[in-house]
């Protein structure tokens, strides 16, 4: 099968899996209030990308048949832009809001496979092989992809990662005829409800952990023992006047079980193999990742300016101070740009024939933007005041009585009632509601917290042209 449709997709996602949403064990993800509307966009994300083939589709390089361009093995600079046009419809459609969109975990099995060579090491050849195999079947399939790569905190004062065997953290507890059998819980597996698979593979080196931790592989949704407990919901599920992210964008977050959960041979990718699971994820997976997650922010951005200007614009507020903070997201938005051209300009081969975007310009942006999105929700806030609280509903719009007051008392300028309605809702539903508070968490850890990521940049920028400015003045010969 090549490429699926929304309906293809969402006819995969009532198979039994157990999820579980406050103390409901799902039984209809499309029925249920809480899921419908998350699912009804993926299914949206998946009928766009046939829609906008041009972007979004290639041929699979070995059947020919029409696969998302997200799986793409980039072996050029060309391939890298043309991944980033497909990478940037995909987010266009909920306004970057949707960050796990199932592009993010296509790029990086893309990258995995790409460095199957890296895999492959310390004897790990079959799970390489078995790497590639599921890369090609996660393509062929069109899967959507649900991943926890992050251990569960229980006491940061013995580290973050295992030390030695933790029962608490995903193991392996024995093998058996077709597989292993795996125990113990991970986070935090953002689309989980949504998703056709698990992908497990390694976050954190864990240089004194038991070998028993050192896993990754991808498994269905529907394995008997894999238990997923989301987080509150903040779907909305009234109508997208009154709620026109939160009715379908909450991607969800879930705590993930393995009770005793087999995982068959040809779908493990490292199994026990420290070694291997200690390097895989030190070449090429951040900058590879990265081109999708900066595209993805930098749509937001943008998004977030748009929702700035059509605030200001409606109400006529152009003071200096709003335009200054204007201002300041149009800055935002064009060093988002930048960077990320910069990244694809001097993208390069990272071994293997596999080619990603240049890091440092991306891990710059990176440690930016958990500083950056919550002040754009605060400017947004800021420039919203109490305008976005004073946003009549669908239904007192359409109350005969209400809606002749509405129309007289809170028109604005160039827009009418309704019009400015539709503004400041849109705005508040992505600052102010409890969509913008988990998206704004999002931003912040997503992808490393915001302390990581300030000391991979400060790892990762070269710092010869510093030093050798500064030694200039510090070897010159003084009188
Ligand atoms: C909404 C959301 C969705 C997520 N989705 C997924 C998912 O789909 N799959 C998945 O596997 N994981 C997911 N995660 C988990 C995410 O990967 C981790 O939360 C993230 O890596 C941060 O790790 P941490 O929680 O251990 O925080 P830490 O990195 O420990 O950060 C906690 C605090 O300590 C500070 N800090 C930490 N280390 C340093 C340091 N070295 N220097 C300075 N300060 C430091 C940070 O700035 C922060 O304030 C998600 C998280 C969130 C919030």
């Amino acid at each position: 099968m090549a490429a699926r449709n929304g309906a293809q997709f969402l006819a995969g996602l009532d198979n039994g899996r157990e999820i579980w949403v406050g103390d409901e064990k799902v039984a209809s993800i499309t029925d249920h209030p809480a899921l419908s509307g998350a699912a009804g966009a993926l299914a949206e994300v998946y009928d766009l990308q046939l829609r906008e083939a041009e972007d979004c589709l290639m041929p699979d390089p070995e059947t020919g048949e029409a696969i998302n361009v997200s799986h793409m093995i980039p072996r050029s600079l060309e391939d890298l832009q043309r991944r980033h046009r497909g990478l940037e419809r995909t987010a266009e459609y909920s306004g970057g809001l949707m960050g796990r969109t199932p592009d993010y975990m296509n790029v990086t099995f893309a990258g995995f496979a790409g460095r199957a060579d890296e895999w492959a090491n310390n004897g790990n050849g079959h799970g390489a092989e078995n790497l590639v195999n599921y890369q090609k079947l996660l393509a062929r399939r069109d899967l959507s992809l649900t991943h926890t790569i992050v251990h569960t905190t229980v006491n940061l004062g013995a580290g973050n990662v295992p030390d030695g065997l933790d029962p608490v953290q995903l193991h392996k507890v024995e093998d058996t005829e077709h597989g292993i059998i795996v125990r113990g819980s991970r986070v935090l597996a953002t689309l989980a409800p949504f998703a056709d698979e698990l992908a497990v593979y390694p976050g954190a080196p864990m240089p004194d952990a038991a070998a028993h931790h050192a896993l990754s592989f991808c498994i269905p949704l529907d394995a008997p023992g894999l238990k997923f407990i989301c987080r509150d919901s903040v779907s909305v599920n009234s109508n997208k006047f009154d709620h026109p992210l939160s009715t379908r964008f909450d991607e969800q977050d879930a705590f993930v079980i393995f009770d005793d959960v087999e995982v068959p041979r040809e779908r493990l990718f490292i199994d026990a193999n420290l070694e291997v699971y200690n390097t895989v994820m030190k070449t090429s997976w951040w900058p590879n990742i990265m081109q999708q997650t900066m595209i993805r922010a930098q749509t937001k951005l943008e998004f977030a300016r748009g929702l700035g200007l059509a605030m200001a614009g409606a109400i006529n507020r152009d003071d200096d101070q709003t335009r200054q903070m204007l201002g300041e997201i149009a800055m935002f938005t064009e060093f988002a740009r930048s960077s990320i051209f910069a990244a694809e300009q001097a993208a390069h081969e990272y071994g293997n024939g596999l080619w990603c975007c240049a890091a440092p310009p991306l891990f710059a942006l990176r440690a930016a933007l958990p500083v950056w999105f919550p002040r754009v929700n605060e400017i947004l806030r800021k420039i919203g005041s109490h305008n976005l609280l004073t946003t009549p509903s669908k239904a007192a719009l359409a109350d005969a009585e209400l809606r002749p007051l509405i129309d007289r008392y809170l028109g604005g300028v160039g827009v009418d009632a309704e019009q400015r309605d539709r503004i400041f809702r849109l705005a508040w539903d992505f600052a102010g509601t409890a969509l913008g508070s988990r998206n704004e968490q999002y931003e912040r850890f997503y992808l490393g917290s915001e302390g990581r990521n300030l000391n991979w940049a400060h790892e990762a920028m070269d710092r010869e042209r510093s030093a050798r400015l500064v030694d200039r003045f510090l070897s010159e010969e003084i009188d």
